[in-house]
């Protein structure tokens, strides 16, 4: 994947957020704050205000860019934790004209670090987390060869951690303050992840 594509599904999961936000905001108004996808779209807007300005960077430079321009327009706890993902594995993508599948789980994992450093978090949390991780051990143990293979069973494996998030107490995050409650809903931040990632399998 060059950097052409990588602006381009880029540019697809801000359309999609867009879609989705609505459906996001819903699901923190059950145990948040219900702004959610307000909040990611926002960034999203702001990331493809300046995407075309993106296509003369390396893959690493695209999403180092984007992980800031994330940080700086969210707002709420998301905006930090994805803008880490994206910029751990910008970080990770080095000086690489091209990325391929290893270089992609590898700079996965470290932006998983990352946002487990920055949210003071883990798995079993009811937090993105509890997507991301699930996705990155499937595609770390996926036996395929063939991009889109490997990532549609890292996808299968976020959806399915994304539908265990209904069973896990929030212990982080606005849905930490509402205990219990938060017992039966989807975290909206591993809704938002599995959205991004499918999106990222379809290229
Ligand atoms: P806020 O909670 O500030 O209103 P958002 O509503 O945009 O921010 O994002 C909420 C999402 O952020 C949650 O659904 C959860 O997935 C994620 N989140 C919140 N706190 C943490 C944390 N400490 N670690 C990992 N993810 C977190
Ligand atoms: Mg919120």
């Amino acid at each position: 994947m060059k950097t052409e594509k990588i602006i381009e599904v880029i540019k697809t999961i801000a359309v999609r957020i867009s879609e989705e936000k609505d459906y996001l905001t819903a699901l923190d108004n059950a145990i948040g704050d219900g702004d959610h996808g307000i909040n990611l779209n926002r960034g999203f807007e702001a990331v493809i205000a300046k995407a075309d300005s993106l296509y003369g960077k390396a893959p690493g430079e695209v999403l180092k860019n984007v992980g800031m321009t994330l940080v700086s327009t969210v707002g709420g706890a998301s905006g930090p934790l994805y803008g880490t993902l994206f910029m751990y594995m910008g970080k990770e993508f080095g000086t690489a004209e091209e990325i391929d599948t290893d270089l992609f789980i590898k700079a996965f994992k470290c932006g998983i670090e990352g946002v487990r450093m920055r949210g003071k978090s883990d798995e079993g949390e009811k937090t993105m987390l509890d997507a991301m991780i699930p996705a990155l051990n499937a595609m770390e143990s996926s036996e395929s060869k063939v991009p889109s293979k490997v990532l549609a069973e890292g996808y299968r494996a976020a959806s399915e951690g994304l539908e265990h998030t209904k069973e896990i107490i929030a212990t982080k995050g606005r849905a930490s303050y509402v205990g219990e409650r938060s017992l039966g809903h989807l975290d909206p931040g591993a809704a938002s992840f599995c959205m991004m990632l499918d999106e990222v399998k379809r290229l």
